[in-house]
């Protein structure tokens, strides 16, 4: 028998909130009186046309997004971003720039070479200064305004790092692209300040398979059409996000967690909480008296992924074993970082970080 409450600490798919899956539960069968699942209608019906276009409103109500922005619900997750800023934007550029302070923001570096033969200028390294445990500021990356984007990560899910200041870039400078995947609507941006935003669903908002695309309405001319469509976000556009099957269950699910959040009070009320969160957290673990080690400068710490460790492998596996048992899922840290990581996204309440809490604390008694 497992405990209950369960308490879902996984970096992604992650926790969802329970109301959302009971609605998603009662409409299984039957959505809104049609007889059958959202699973199983046509994406060009009328019902789901509707569920996409209140999923867009209800996103752009959240994160405030002006008119000359477009939203795109795509395919393939955060990592095709990667290559697809740089297929749709890059055209006619010699360069981009990009900014590595991570796991994801260097996967991003390896890949958006591919395909293409724009230089990808490493325009900062936050492992080669420190470790990754700290971020290069905005002040000291090494961007060309000839540039065409700088893309970095505004918070790096693996190494629990996490822009506290939103980079922004002074004017003539290039576009900003930015993986928002495990941040999305945790806090209140400006997304003027961006070119593109990009996130895949599954961190911060709903289920994986959708992959949540905001760009400037004027990048859109540097978009080829040799770029083959599947591929082309003016092609996805111009066909109102129905260039081919939309992932309609994910985007449903979404759609669900934008309401949940505006009954929340918004980002604003969110963004209340995931600090005060990730206070009560980190606190308790630099009250441990050097039990539990957070390595992260306090000014670069994520408020999301909130990484820790005990500096001995046996304790830290012993500790990912019974928390487990008490009902507290998924700390296990990220396979090449070992230790622990609680994901404390949106849907996760002040209680579950309380119950992490008296857990770590009894722990140290036992074991400290
Ligand atoms: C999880 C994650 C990714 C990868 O997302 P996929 O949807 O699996 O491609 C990319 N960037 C960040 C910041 C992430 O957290």
């Amino acid at each position: 028998m497992l405990p209950t409450p369960i308490y879902n600490f996984s970096a992604g798919p992650a926790i969802l909130p329970e109301s959302v899956l009971r609605t998603a539960q009662s409409e299984m069968f039957d959505y809104n009186g049609t007889g059958f699942s959202v699973m199983t209608m046509s994406h060009r019906s009328d019902v789901f046309m509707s569920i996409l276009y209140h999923a867009e409103q209800d996103l752009r109500q959240l994160m405030d997004i002006p008119d000359n922005y477009k939203v795109l619900f795509l395919q393939g997750g955060a990592s095709a971003q990667f290559n697809m800023v740089v297929m749709n934007l890059a055209n006619g550029f010699k360069r981009v720039d990009s900014v590595v302070t991570g796991n994801w923001s260097r996967i991003a570096h390896s890949q958006m070479g591919k395909l293409s033969d724009v230089d990808v200028h490493l325009a900062a390294h936050g492992g080669e200064q420190f470790n990754y445990t700290n971020l290069p500021p905005v002040s000291s990356w090494d961007i060309d305004p000839k540039s065409a984007f700088v893309h970095f990560v505004i918070n790096e899910t693996v190494h629990g790092l996490q822009y506290r200041e939103v980079p922004k870039l002074e004017d003539g400078m290039p576009p900003l692209v930015c993986d928002m995947s495990s941040e999305i609507l945790s806090r209140k941006i400006n997304v003027s300040d961006f070119g593109v935003i990009y996130a895949g669903a599954q961190k911060n908002i709903g289920p994986s398979g959708a992959t949540i695309v905001i760009i400037r309405e004027d990048l859109l001319d540097r978009c080829s059409s040799h770029i083959p469509d599947v591929w082309n976000y003016k092609a996805h556009i111009e066909k109102q996000g129905m260039y081919n099957t939309p992932a309609t269950y994910p985007i449903y699910i979404s759609g669900l967690v934008f309401r949940w959040l505006q009954s929340q009070g918004g980002v604003e009320q969110m963004e209340t909480i995931n600090t005060l969160k990730a206070k009560t957290l980190y606190e308790a673990i630099d009250n441990s008296g050097g039990f539990y080690i957070n390595k992260v400068h306090p000014g670069a710490r994520s408020k999301m992924n909130v990484i820790f460790h005990t500096g001995n492998k046996e304790l830290d596996e012993l500790f990912a074993q019974e928390s487990t048992t008490r009902g507290l899922q998924l700390l296990r840290g990220y396979k090449s970082m070992g230790g622990m990581r609680a994901s404390i996204y949106n849907a996760m309440t002040l209680q579950g970080v309380e119950a992490l809490i008296d857990f770590m604390q009894e722990f140290q008694r036992r074991y400290g």
